[in-house]
């Protein structure tokens, strides 16, 4: 009997796990970690063996094959050992792929993921598809496969799940933008990270759809040095021939092939360029299933966000508070201030990955009134911003945060919480932090 070994037991291990069960494969799950409550008992419901705090040698290297949560870098010691025996080391994903029929609507881009996602689930949802969400939210890819019987998935992709991906095809595969993040995982080499991020057009046809954002300049040379065979839709704010969605006159305009769906862009649920950008992709995406046009309309008006993205939190002495603690680098942070139609006092900072701040130094210049360092070690924020801004703040809670905050805004401004930075020096995560900084700005 086939034996997998799969190494991490979070959603997408221990889903991983049950599906290859139901495959009549032999199973061993092992994390170096403790193994969260709930997912022990679903293991042990399925009388799956598994382990923690360890990874038992000749329990693992003895696979057929493994499955590796996304979290595991290939530098850890166990995925060298497997290397070196020449074992196949592939993704949930992957694995998950090979049990489906499903189409699979694949997004990846270094920002704008989970909102794109999360809007086209809703258009597909709504226009009354049976269609599973999967990747980086809610349920795993493969849980799902083992339990539901979906027509279509929307799957967010990380470029950790799509390295560990070779046969997967996306039946239609979005790539919004590249910028860097994460090279410390890449060996500081970007196109690495590049590389990694095409791979979600690895194994298309002619037949599968590519939508990408035409002037992305990353996404443009990769274009030129690459033969991609799929049907391509790119979409950007100005029209070339190419376009397949545009702005025209403020509204918002998919032309394909002889179809044109058109709505005024002042009615989408998302505001601000970034956001225009995601209700694109996946309005293109959603045409290219056939959803009715009504009915796309209808759902990009009535989207209700997503939790931590430019969330509006509340409005306190006439001074408006925004949460977008998902911005957890220098680009999304970018797109943030652009969008922000008063004077701005910001709170950013946190794990540092290499930050280069030169990126957001206009728009701070000309709409920052203040800065709060919220970090255990501000070093690089003071380096690149001292002398810049006349207000800055060292705060290492974020109590402490919004108080700064609150003081140096006016009445009219907005506090904007888009830190650059990972949360894992003060918070738990970046949803962590986003609860504080509401808590904190309802408490005032
Ligand atoms: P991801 O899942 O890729 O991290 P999210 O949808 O969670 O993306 O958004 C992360 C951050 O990036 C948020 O701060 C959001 O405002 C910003 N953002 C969303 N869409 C885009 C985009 N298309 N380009 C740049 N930034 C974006």
């Amino acid at each position: 009997m086939k034996r997998i070994v799969i190494l991490g037991a979070g959603e997408s291990g221990t889903g991983a796990a049950v599906l290859a069960k139901k495959q009549g494969l032999e199973v061993f799950v092992s994390d170096l970690s403790e193994i969260k409550p709930e997912y022990k008992s679903m293991l042990d419901n399925y009388g799956i063996v598994w382990e923690e705090k360890q990874h038992t040698e000749i329990k693992i290297l003895n696979s057929n094959e493994v499955i590796k949560s996304p979290g595991i870098p290939d530098k850890a010691p166990i995925i060298k050992k497997l290397y070196a025996l020449g074992t196949s080391v592939i993704s949930e994903i992957e694995f998950a792929g090979r049990y489906t029929q499903a189409k699979m609507i694949c997004i990846t881009g270094s920002n704008g993921k989970t909102t794109t996602t999360m809007l086209l689930y809703h258009i597909l949802k709504n226009a009354g598809l049976n269609v599973g969400l999967a990747g980086n939210v809610g349920q795993s890819l493969a849980l799902q496969v083992a339990n539901q019987s979906y027509n279509y998935f929307v799957v967010e992709l990380s470029s950790f799940q799509l390295d560990g991906m070779t046969k997967f095809k996306a039946d239609i595969a979005i790539l919004l933008n590249i910028t860097p993040d994460h090279l410390d995982r890449y060996d500081y080499n970007f196109q690495n990270y590049v590389d990694s991020k095409f791979r979600i057009t690895q194994n298309q046809s002619s037949e599968d759809a590519f939508i990408f954002w035409e002037n992305d300049p990353v996404i443009k040379a990769e274009l030129e040095k690459r033969k991609i065979q799929s049907t391509l839709y790119p979409f950007a704010i100005e029209r070339t021939e190419k376009t397949k969605a545009f702005i025209q006159h403020d509204d918002l305009i998919i032309k394909i092939l002889k179809t044109i769906f058109t709505m005024p862009s002042s009615d989408l649920a998302l505001q601000g360029m970034h956001n225009t950008y995601n209700s694109m992709a996946a309005g293109l995406a959603a045409s290219i299933v056939n959803v009715r046009k009504e009915s796309i309309r209808q759902s990009l008006q009535d989207f209700q966000g997503v939790e931590h993205r430019l969330e509006y939190v509340a409005t306190v002495r006439n001074i408006r508070f925004i949460n977008d603690s998902k911005a957890t680098n220098v680009n999304s942070c970018w797109y943030a201030l652009q969008s922000m139609k008063t004077p701005v006092v910001l709170i950013l900072g946190g794990t540092d990955k290499g930050n280069n701040y030169a990126e957001i130094e206009d728009l701070v210049r000309r709409n920052v009134k203040g800065l709060v360092f919220m970090g255990l070690d501000n070093k690089a924020l003071h380096k690149f911003f001292d002398g810049k801004i006349a207000k800055i703040a060292d705060v290492q809670s974020m109590e402490d945060a919004v108080k700064n905050a609150y003081i140096m805004a006016d009445a009219g401004d907005t506090v904007l919480l888009s830190p650059c930075c990972a949360s894992f020096d003060i918070f738990q995560n970046y949803e962590d932090r986003g609860k504080k900084f509401k808590n904190c700005v309802r408490n005032l």
